[in-house]
């Protein structure tokens, strides 16, 4: 068996416990037997990036731009319990937040969906790929609270020093104030990104936000994303035969529901932070979500949308079982060398990352697949197998192709 040959690396970032357990497996039985795999390793293990003060993390990031494609395991963000658990010098940031903001890009999040795996909203037939903006708004909001009567007022402060002013609330009693922002750039950014990525997949863009109620705020995401459109997508749309729309947040959500799928749905911060909770749970299981960091500069970084799944780890540990879903963590390394595939001219690779993941749906729905699956599986009599003998399975039936 010939391997196939790659040209430009991939930027692997390897992370922590269950997830990195079959992370290893996944490379090793899946890839390496097939691919010449080159790779840039970076370790984003918890221990690693104490270590290294995190600048391993920055690095995977510099990688990713020099590179442009990478592939992401689930890693640690410390809070108090991991700091005490790993003995880590400080509370170090999330890796994805760093690496989000290096490469200032946007996530989507689609489901994998198989036949026989049904979600509870009966008429999805493909994915909708939520695509969530990650800057501004009430994450980055000042708020206030009032304890008595008085004014509460806007305030724009020029370089000059000269004020603009608008009144928010002429407060009787008590109450709560709170001041958001956004910047053009980084909403322009998003624009791209969620332009870029609808012609990547070749599905039509749907924005929503609220603009009859918010007229400046909303407003001028609305007329961003219009600009953004004509001046710069709109003949690539045309080409593609798909449509970007504007649409109101509230009917984006009828829609979603009583569509067949098969869209990608941008939105706003907070809409993209409850929404995609929304679809992870409507589409069956956690585990079955995939998630792309898509920059405007064009680069892609793939991993799966779960944990570490720390309960499996310790559990692993003790008994060497652990009924963890690999599927979101196979589809990262098959997007990703697919990815590579397609921006290299490289149709073999391109093939096999694609290959890789229908393999894996195959294997489910000839009724093999993880204990998850089995609470929400319309198919009779599914054997129920651990993560690592899933991947086994795969493998198996990659090799009598090959
Ligand atoms: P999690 O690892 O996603 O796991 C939460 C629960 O979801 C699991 O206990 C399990 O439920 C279920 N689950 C998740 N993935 C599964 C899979 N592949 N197969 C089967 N079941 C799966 O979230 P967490 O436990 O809240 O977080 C653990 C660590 O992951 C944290 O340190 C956090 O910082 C990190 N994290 C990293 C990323 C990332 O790197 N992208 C994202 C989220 C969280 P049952 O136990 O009921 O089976
Ligand atoms: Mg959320």
């Amino acid at each position: 068996m010939e391997k196939i040959t790659m040209s430009t690396p991939l930027v692997e970032m390897d992370g922590d416990e269950m997830a990195a357990i079959l992370w290893k497996e996944t490379k090793e039985k899946l890839v390496l037997p097939f691919v010449d795999l080159k790779v840039e390793y970076y370790d984003l293990s918890v221990r690693n990036r104490d270590e290294t003060e995190d600048q391993v993390t920055l690095d995977s990031a510099e990688a990713t731009k020099k590179y442009g494609v990478a592939v992401k395991c689930a890693t640690i963000t410390p809070n108090l319990e991991r700091v005490q658990e790993y003995n880590l010098k400080k509370m170090w940031k999330s890796p994805n937040a760093t690496i989000r903001a290096a490469l200032d890009g946007t996530v989507f999040r689609a489901p994998i969906l198989i036949k026989g795996i049904q979600p509870y909203v009966t008429s999805w037939k493909q994915p909708i790929t939520l695509a969530r903006h990650a800057y501004g708004d009430l994450y980055r909001a000042a708020e206030m609270r009032i304890e008595q009567p008085g004014k509460c007022e806007l305030v724009f402060t020029d370089e000059n020093g000269q004020e603009t002013r608008q009144l928010i609330h002429q407060f009787k009693g008590p109450g709560v104030v709170s001041g958001s922002h956004n910047l053009d750039s980084s909403i322009r950014g998003f624009a791209r990104c969620c332009m870029n990525y609808a012609l990547d997949v070749k599905q039509n863009l749907l924005f929503s936000a609220k603009d009859t109620i918010s007229k400046v705020y909303d407003r001028q995401f609305r007329e961003i994303f219009k600009q953004v459109f004509m001046e710069e997508y709109m003949e690539d749309f045309n080409q593609a035969d798909i449509t970007y729309e504007y649409c109101l947040i509230d009917d984006a959500v009828s829609k979603a529901i009583k569509s067949e799928g098969g869209y990608v749905w941008a939105c706003q911060n907070y809409d993209g932070d409850v929404m995609s909770d929304m679809l992870a749970t409507a589409y069956g299981s956690a585990a079955m979500m995939t998630s792309v960091l898509v920059s405007p500069g064009g680069q892609y970084e793939y991993e799966a949308a779960h944990g570490t799944v720390r309960r499996h780890y310790y559990r692993y540990l003790e008994g060497g079982v652990a009924y963890t879903n690999p599927l979101a963590i196979i589809f990262a390394w098959g997007s990703a060398l697919e990815k590579r595939g397609e921006l290299d001219g490289n149709i073999q690779l391109a093939d096999f990352g694609r290959r890789l993941r229908q393999v894996t749906v195959q294997t489910v729905e000839r009724g093999i697949m993880t204990a998850d699956l089995k609470k929400v599986t319309t198919i009779p009599n599914p054997h129920v197998v651990t993560g690592l003998r899933f991947i086994d399975l795969v493998q198996k039936q990659l090799m009598e192709e090959f």
